[in-house]
């Protein structure tokens, strides 16, 4: 199995908690592992390194200006960087099939998974779109494959064209315009022969259906299992006979699906549908943030993310604590503690929480102690100096008159701050001599 992304990246996240901030370095290193990840789930190396180089750029600029939460934040421009390329415009699994009846060209290699996604698709159009669909095998080499299609036809009720020995692909395929123009349908697919390996006479029997029957659509089917393969078979298809969208087979394996990643970048195609079983039900539109958590490893994102939020709230209750045993809790200080406490849902709860604060919880509610407050006081903590925040003791009345008009409150509102702060100070203080602290902070963070 995978080494997964958060392992290997493990490493370049520990380093991180010491240095506290993300340097170019750090963002070198950290996607050499994504692109070791890449390769892993089959994105072909091209890709996979212009991918990359990509993302640094990108990753470099920001983590340089905001430093907050870097392995979050690289982690989330590669993702974020990942849907971007595997999305294409619209919707994925809308098809141009107004105008009955309507050609669909599916092709592929052989083994792709061509004949089922045909059937799978004629299926979802006859359900969810309630269109009259007609099949068409054209795999004139292949006797098995055009009973094949004939039995999943009768499987899921779409009709198939009659076989008739000895007719090439070409004459096929104008039978079947002429039965869905005449039948009514208001869809038609025709399932090209595949071969093992590109090859010329493919191609160009390929290329001669395509002229006779002008498809809407035409689908490249191609195994999401196969890597730097299924690159030059989609560059082989869109160069010779021109593509409109991708299927991505066999999605429900074990693979990681970077083949996805590879389609998009090389034909700059959607990718519509991919199959996900053997079932004629198996076939999903595509979902750009799917594959990529999947190329990633979801799992890893979610962990990774988590990991650099305990890293962060760690190093900063580290801190703060340092501070706050030696007595030390000034304005910032505070108004940490209250950014803190608008986030984790008020300041009643949090007080509730902390050892020796419960009896000021309900003081606190009788005072109307809410997120307004908060923010108000949050106001006066960002109307003050440097100097005052770090010296709150040192407030004169002219210097409070001019802090309280600074935030639009009055002097009563700021008196009742510095009340609380000292309240707190000494709390912590004494908290922080009985070793209550870091259960106390536990509790808040
Ligand atoms: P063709 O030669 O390209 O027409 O390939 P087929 O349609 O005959 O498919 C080859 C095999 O792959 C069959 O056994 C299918 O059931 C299987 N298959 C096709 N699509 C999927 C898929 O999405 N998932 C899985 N697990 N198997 C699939």
């Amino acid at each position: 199995m995978f080494e997964n992304l958060s392992e290997r990246l493990g490493g370049v996240f520990d380093r991180l908690t010491k240095q506290g901030a993300l340097s170019e370095d750090d963002v070198r290193a950290a996607l050499r592992e994504v692109r070791v990840a890449l390769l892993e789930a089959d994105v072909s190396l091209p890709v996979a390194r212009d991918f990359v180089k990509k993302v640094e750029k990108q990753a470099t600029g920001q983590a340089v200006t905001r430093s907050v939460t870097p392995g979050q934040q690289v982690v989330k421009i590669v993702h974020d960087a990942l849907i971007e390329v595997l999305r294409g415009e619209g919707d994925p699994g809308s098809l141009k099939i107004d105008n009955a009846p309507a050609p669909i060209l599916m092709v592929g290699l052989q083994g792709s998974g061509k004949t089922t996604t045909t059937a799978k698709l004629a299926k979802r159009l006859k359900d969810k779109q309630g269109k009259r669909v007609l099949m068409a095998s054209l795999d004139t080499n292949r006797p098995a494959a055009m009973e094949q299609l004939a039995i999943l036809g009768q499987q899921i009720g779409v009709d198939t064209l009659p076989i008739v020995k000895g007719e090439n692909a070409v004459q096929i395929a104008r039978r079947a315009k002429q039965q869905a123009t005449f039948g009514g349908y208001d869809v038609y697919m025709l399932d090209t022969a595949g071969r093992l390996h590109i090859d010329e006479v493919l191609m160009d029997e390929v290329q001669a259906v395509r002229d006779v029957a002008t498809p809407r659509e035409t689908l490249l089917v191609v195994d999401g299992l196969t890597g730097q393969d299924a690159v030059n078979v989609a560059t082989e298809f869109d160069g010779k006979v021109g593509i409109t969208g991708v299927v991505l087979t066999r999605m429900d394996g074990d693979g990681r699906g970077g083949a996805a990643l590879s389609m998009r970048a090389v034909t700059g195609k959607p990718i519509r549908f991919v199959g996900l079983g053997e079932k004629m039900d198996a076939l999903e539109t595509f979902e750009p943030e799917r594959v990529a958590g999947r190329i990633l490893g979801m799992g890893d994102i979610v962990a990774l993310v988590e990991k650099a939020q305990e890293t962060l709230e760690a190093e900063q209750m580290e801190r703060a604590m340092k501070r706050f045993k030696k007595g030390l809790f000034n304005m910032n200080d505070l108004r940490g503690q209250l950014d803190q406490m608008l986030k984790m849902g008020g300041m009643q709860s949090i007080m509730g929480m902390m050892p020796g604060m419960g009896k000021y919880s309900k003081a606190a509610a009788d005072a109307g102690l809410d997120d307004k407050m908060l923010r108000r006081q949050i106001a006066l903590i960002g109307s003050m100096t440097k100097q005052e925040r770090a010296h709150p003791e040192m407030l004169q009345a002219s210097r409070k008159r001019r802090i309280a008009a600074g935030a639009g409150l009055e002097v009563a509102e700021l008196n009742q701050l510095l009340k609380m702060h000292r309240k707190m100070a000494d709390a912590m203080k004494m908290m922080g001599k009985k070793g209550m602290l870091k259960q106390a902070m536990k509790g808040m963070m």
